[in-house]
């Protein structure tokens, strides 16, 4: 009988993140400075990061050394286990093999922790006091708050409105940890206070709480931004999950036919998937790498691949990526943290070239997949992680009408206990499909920045 935990030492955490940039065939286009119209420099970035993490963002290096003091805090946590859903397979009575990597064993419940620990300690090195940030659903606020205050630095969180209402024990995790956490659009910014005249009643989007965090650390100089997805260096500092999967399914004995994971800003998926990118591209190995995000918010699925602003004001430089437009307001569904309007430009990049596939589910199948995977296997997943689920759901079926036995991995990013309400919408049906409307998406592609 096969294993049901697939577990590695401490010692097996990995010392090395993997840079698919490295070995891409093409590169995607650069970050523009919207001012010039030229590619960024680190000066540019320098008002808002440290120089560890802006070197990390252009380097083709292919491995770059986890420093031994985030390693250290790793360990708290890392290895995290894979499991072999065996429960869920025989629910399904499917021949496949289905794997998941468990990332809600981390203490904020979700990967977030691995790039937050990274950022705080490179921002630390360089002699940072305070870092800014933004957070949807709560859980990057959450990783980012511990990791601030393992590092002994201020954290300010910028929640989106409709979080910050909707899920106070969010606010009050990131309280435990020493930070200070603002409704956003607030009155403390000129972008917050702009929007809040133009739409008093705003739900707020990431969009916003972005502005509004730059916005803070560009004007103070012992204050940098923190981004909880999307940039390179992010879904570097997420290697280490797929990096430990590769492991831990080489001593399962198989090698994945499909990695599956979900797409907000595209971290938990790259960091998961990029190792069997690297072999797909260097080996030629024969993987399916499958992307999946909702239909309410289809970024990679229906927006289009071009220059756009990571926020609502502006701020940011202009990122080459599927986009939804920076001025989308996504609809309030529940996958909170799957609503950003942009995606992270390598992995755009993978889809572009077609070497990563993407799919978009509706809730309703996403959230009944994740209660028959509560069912079977026990745990009660992020409904952000469970758009892998239903999709990993829907391969095993196919598996089982071809008399297959294919092996399917996906990542579990975390944990969904503070994500009940959402839960009770859907058990007391309640729960809507909100497939974006191509009118509104047109609206929305109608005011991207003209490049
Ligand atoms: C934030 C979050 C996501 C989405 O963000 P990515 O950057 O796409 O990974 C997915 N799952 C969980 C549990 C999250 O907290």
């Amino acid at each position: 009988m096969d294993e049901v935990k697939i577990m590695l030492t401490e010692k097996e955490i990995p010392t090395h993140w993997y840079n698919i940039q490295a070995d891409l065939p093409n590169l995607p286009r650069p970050p523009l400075n919207p001012a010039t119209g030229q590619p960024v420099t680190p000066d540019d970035l320098k008002p808002i990061f440290p120089m560890g993490l802006i070197r990390q963002e252009a380097s083709r290096e292919r491995w770059i050394e986890i420093p031994e003091e985030v390693r250290e805090i790793y360990r708290l946590w890392r290895p995290s286990p894979l499991f072999r859903a065996r429960r869920l397979e025989k629910a399904l009575a499917t021949p496949a093999r289905i794997f998941y990597k468990y990332e809600g064993v981390s203490p904020a419940g979700s990967h977030k922790l691995n790039t937050a620990v990274a950022q705080a300690y490179y921002n630390k090195v360089e002699g940072i006091k305070r870092l800014t940030t933004e957070t949807g659903a709560g859980q990057w606020g959450t990783a980012l708050s511990q990791a601030c205050n393992f590092f002994g630095l201020e954290c300010v969180v910028y929640m989106v409105r409709v979080s910050f209402q909707q899920k106070p024990y969010r606010r009050s995790i990131m309280e435990i940890f020493g930070a200070r956490v603002y409704a956003s659009p607030s009155e403390n910014t000129e972008a917050g206070r702009k929007i809040l005249a133009e739409m008093p009643d705003t739900p707020g989007s990431l969009g916003i709480a972005i502005s509004e965090a730059i916005e803070e650390a560009a004007g103070r100089e012992d204050t940098n931004y923190s981004l909880g997805s999307v940039l390179n260096h992010v879904c570097l500092h997420q290697t280490v999950v797929g990096l430990e999967t590769k492991e831990q399914m080489a001593k399962a004995g198989y090698y994945p036919d499909v990695v599956i994971g979900c797409v907000g800003g595209g971290s938990n998926f790259s960091g998961f998937a990029f190792p069997f990118a690297c072999d797909k591209l260097t080996q030629g190995a024969q993987v399916r790498l499958v992307a999946v995000e909702p239909t309410a918010c289809p970024t990679l699925t229906r927006g289009l691949h071009t220059y756009d602003f990571g926020d609502v004001a502006g701020f940011t430089p202009l990122l080459y990526m599927h986009t939804l437009g920076s001025r989308f307001i996504p609809p309030g569904i529940h996958a909170g943290g799957l609503r950003y309007h942009g995606d992270a430009p390598l992995l755009c990049q993978l889809v572009a070239d077609g070497i990563v596939e993407a799919q978009a589910l509706n809730q309703t199948e996403v959230f009944e997949g994740a209660v028959t995977f509560a069912r079977s296997e026990g745990i009660v997943p992020a409904p952000e992680s469970a758009h892998a689920i239903a999709w990993a759901i829907r391969e095993a079926l196919r598996a089982k009408e071809a008399g297959e036995a294919r092996t399917i991995v996906f990542n579990l990013s975390g944990h969904g206990l503070l994500d009940l309400a959402a839960y009770d919408n859907y058990l007391s049906g309640k729960l809507e499909d909100y497939p974006l409307p191509e009118n509104e998406l047109q609206k929305a592609l109608a005011m991207l920045p003209k490049v």
